[in-house]
């Protein structure tokens, strides 16, 4: 079928709106009609090549839409069904038999390698094949996906809202609630407050952490953690992060999360820990950066942990967050902003600039 889609052509490049053609959904496979999905830090870096998957591409990866039509072998998933699309992962390794599909050995070549998880494209265009992204490929009014992929989500929610769920905000909830799972009454410094640190203070909150640190440069952000439940806020412009936060907690954090992707905060994000704290790295850096940690601080019984996609199995999670969601725990629809989708540039622009903490394309 024919569908109108954004394809990002060369390094850096401006995304250009396109008819493109768009193969149905082979065996295992659903295809999609789309009716939002949010824009992440991810599509930016692999726009601009930090992430090498190989252009030209359909990128989008916070898919929320509609069942269209299911391929054959699939299950459990309806023509008609609302659903919430995520990451890719195997099925047949140990760590996805184990239910840690964030853990896949396969995610890197599943979601970064540019094609669905048969090696193959569902996507072209008069110049020839386009790659995918997390195998879903979602800046598309029409999208083929692996039925792994697809969440099947209540219709009581509005269905445009969702995906981001599917990446930034089951991150930051997810690097809480499943990685870090702070005890009542502890303390949380969240460095970064765009989608994923937002999320972050929100999950918090729920954990029933007491002293919830949100550390960013625009104030505004720190305006709606607050809102959010950040107890404290910290702006590194006007003060230093690392004596502010000792100044609070006297002794330095239970937990840290790091999620701007900035080498010298990783630092901080580990040097505010208090004796046997930890902290969580979401934050993706371009590919080789390296960062240096005084071993003292480490040897006190501290720990360092990366985080992929909040160490949350999709399945089981979103339903979760959805559940929050309803009974007003988890607000994450004040981060949003929508756009058409021949608005991308401009939501990217905005997200780059720090005007839109979330944006998603709402397709009509
Ligand atoms: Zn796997
Ligand atoms: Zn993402």
């Amino acid at each position: 079928m024919l569908t109108k889609a954004a394809v990002v052509s060369e390094k850096g490049a401006p995304f250009q709106i396109k008819e493109v053609q768009l193969e149905g959904p082979r065996v295992g496979e659903v295809l999609i009609r789309l009716v939002g999905t949010g824009i992440c830090h991810t599509d930016l870096i692999v726009r601009d090549q930090q992430f090498p998957v190989q252009l030209p591409a359909v990128l989008g990866h916070e898919g929320s839409g509609v069942v269209e039509k299911v391929g054959e072998g699939v299950t459990g998933i309806e023509q008609g069904d609302h659903v919430v699309l995520s990451y890719s992962s195997c099925g047949t390794c140990p760590s996805c038999h184990e239910g840690k599909t964030y853990a896949c050995e396969h995610f890197f070549q599943l979601n970064f390698g540019g094609k669905m998880s048969d090696g193959t494209s569902r996507l072209k265009d008069e110049e020839g094949t386009l790659s995918h992204l997390f195998g879903q490929s979602s800046f598309s009014y029409y999208a083929v996906i692996n039925a792994r992929n697809v969440v099947k989500v209540p219709k009581d929610v509005p269905l445009e809202i969702l995906g981001p769920l599917g990446c930034g905000i089951q991150t930051g909830c997810g690097a809480i609630l499943n990685k870090l799972k702070p005890e009542p009454g502890s303390s949380v410094a969240v460095f970064g407050c765009g989608s994923v640190g937002l999320s972050s203070v929100m999950a918090a909150k729920v954990a029933g952490c007491t002293t919830i640190i949100a550390v960013d440069v625009y104030e505004d952000r720190l305006e709606l953690a607050k809102e959010l439940g950040a107890t404290h806020t910290i702006n590194p412009k006007r003060e230093d992060a690392l004596e502010a936060i000792m100044a609070i907690t006297k002794k330095g954090v239970n937990y840290s999360l790091e999620t701007s992707g900035v080498p010298q905060v990783l630092r901080q994000s580990v040097d505010c820990l208090a004796v046997s704290g930890t902290a969580a790295v979401i934050g993706a850096p371009p590919i080789g950066t390296e960062v240096s940690l005084d071993v003292k601080t480490i040897r006190q019984e501290r720990t360092i942990t990366g985080v992929v996609e909040g160490s949350g199995n999709p399945q089981v999670f979103i339903p979760k967050l959805i559940e929050l969601y309803k009974q007003g725990q988890l607000p994450f629809d004040k981060l949003i902003n929508f756009y058409s989708l021949e608005e991308i540039n401009q939501a990217c622009e905005d997200a780059e600039k720090g005007i839109c903490i979330k944006p998603v394309i709402k397709f009509n």
